[in-house]
């Protein structure tokens, strides 16, 4: 185990150049401004713990936001700045990102005189972080770069593989802990510490949790569900009796380890086979932790959660209609009947590919081939005619087009026309047939 206070070897080693040369950077630029320059957060935690994390938190002693503007300048980086919490990111040429906060300040309401801001100290900005694991600093100004700062025992819970809150009323103050501790505790295979664990059942049994509010919860239910594995977490909060807080009939019942083990297996399948395809997993774990859920109840969590109006659509309407098309696969599934590829294609269509996964997630061997084949083949299939192919063959625009152009594609999905030439063909004999246009071609 690591014992030295001093990284800068350590670092050498473990994190890559040109991370190391920007860190040097701030330093420097912290030291010219006057301030002193600190890295925190998961990056320092995981770097301790030889874990890759390459997400840098920096706290400066003093103005963060004009030693952001300073590296903005320097570095031509795009800057985001929040003056009320001063805060603000950097944006490199190159996409990397830098969260800068200054050490909290602090308000002093002098008589008769404007307020003062008096910039907080380091320490003081550490002890108001959620664990102990959390609260470890790397100081990064030239002459000091690479020294540890660790006020609160954090080094020796990283080894106890613990995770642990600075003071009593840490879980009351700020109840989203709650599911923090679950999801570091899961995510790094820790254990909360005894008298953590107390304060958190104690925290929950006193109602804390039912304060919070809906977004911030939302928050950090989508942080656990974009865990790799959200499995060990969700059965964690079960057992804590976190669940209830998301919706009161949400329950871990004898069919959801399987249907999450499912999820996971599918959300490997596509991200395997469609990288650059849009797809948000947490969305799929999200709908496979609320299946059991009614569509009122599914409504009401989205209420009570605050949910954006963006994730309305997937998790009520389109999980309706989910439902009657699975509804319709399974009767398909007990006849031994195979879907034609457009009546597929016209089921699936209007799901976005979250809901598809869960559709695969929930259904069985045939129903996950069906939508696995809509989502690896059918859905990329296109008619080569278009509408002003149609008109230059003089038909007249008007609903009558899309009629053709979705027999043409119906066509194409059951594999009867393979060629431009076998939709024009279609095109003339099916709705030309009536019509005189001579002369009518199409190039
Ligand atoms: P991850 O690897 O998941 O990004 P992280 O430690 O960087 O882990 P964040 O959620 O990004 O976690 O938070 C950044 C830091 O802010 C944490 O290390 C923690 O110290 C602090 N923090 C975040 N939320 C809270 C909170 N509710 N209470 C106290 N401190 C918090």
């Amino acid at each position: 185990w690591l014992k030295k206070k001093q990284l800068g070897r350590f670092m050498r080693e473990r994190l890559p150049r040109d991370l190391q040369q920007r860190l040097r950077s701030f330093g420097r630029v912290g030291e010219e401004l006057g301030a002193q320059v600190y890295l925190v957060g998961g990056m320092v935690r995981d770097l301790l713990l030889r874990q890759d994390n390459f997400d840098v938190d920096l706290v400066v002693e003093g103005d963060g936001i004009a030693f952001a503007r300073e590296i903005a300048a320097r570095e031509g980086c795009r800057l985001r700045t929040h003056q009320k919490f001063g805060t603000a990111v950097l944006i490199f040429a190159d996409g990397f990102k830098v969260d800068v906060a200054s050490a909290r300040m602090e308000y002093y309401q002098q008589p008769a005189a404007l307020p003062t801001v008096e910039y907080a100290s380091i320490k003081l900005d550490l002890f108001r972080r959620d664990f102990t694991i959390n609260t470890l600093a790397i100081a990064l100004n030239e002459g000091s770069f690479g020294e540890l700062l660790d006020f609160f025992g954090g080094q020796r819970d990283l080894k106890d593989r613990a995770v642990r809150v600075l003071h009593n009323l840490s879980f009351v103050e700020d109840p989203t802990r709650v599911y923090r501790a679950v999801r570091f505790e899961q995510r790094l295979g820790f254990r909360m510490g005894r008298p953590t664990e107390h304060l958190l059942r104690s925290a929950v049994r006193q109602g804390f949790i039912e304060r919070v509010g809906g977004n911030r919860l939302f928050r950090e239910l989508e942080l656990i569900l974009r865990e790799p594995d959200p499995w060990p977490a969700i059965q964690r909060m079960a057992d804590l009796d976190l669940l209830k807080y998301i919706h009161p009939n949400l329950k871990v019942d004898a069919r959801m380890p399987g249907l999450v083990a499912e999820t996971r297996r599918v959300v490997h399948w596509y991200q395997l086979l469609y990288l650059h395809q849009p797809c948000e997993p947490w969305l799929v774990f999200l709908l496979s932790l609320t299946a059991r859920l009614d569509d009122d109840s599914m409504l009401g969590m989205c209420r009570r959660l605050k949910v954006a109006p963006r994730f309305l659509d997937l998790l009520c309407e389109q999980r309706r209609a989910a439902k009657k098309v699975l509804a319709g696969l399974r009767r398909r599934v007990r006849r031994g009947t195979e879907p034609k590829a457009s009546d597929l294609y016209r089921m699936l269509r209007p799901l976005d590919s979250e809901m598809l996964l869960f559709l695969m997630a929930l259904g069985d061997d045939s129903i996950r081939q069906w939508v696995g084949h809509y989502l690896s083949s059918l859905q990329q299939v296109r008619c080569e005619l278009n509408g002003h192919d149609l008109e230059r063959l003089g038909l007249p625009p008007g609903p009558l087009f899309r009629e053709i152009l979705d027999t043409l594609l119906a066509g194409r999905l059951n594999g009867r026309l393979h060629s431009r030439d076998d939709e024009l063909a279609l095109v003339r004999k099916r709705f030309l047939r009536c019509r005189s246009e001579p002369g009518a071609t199409v190039d």
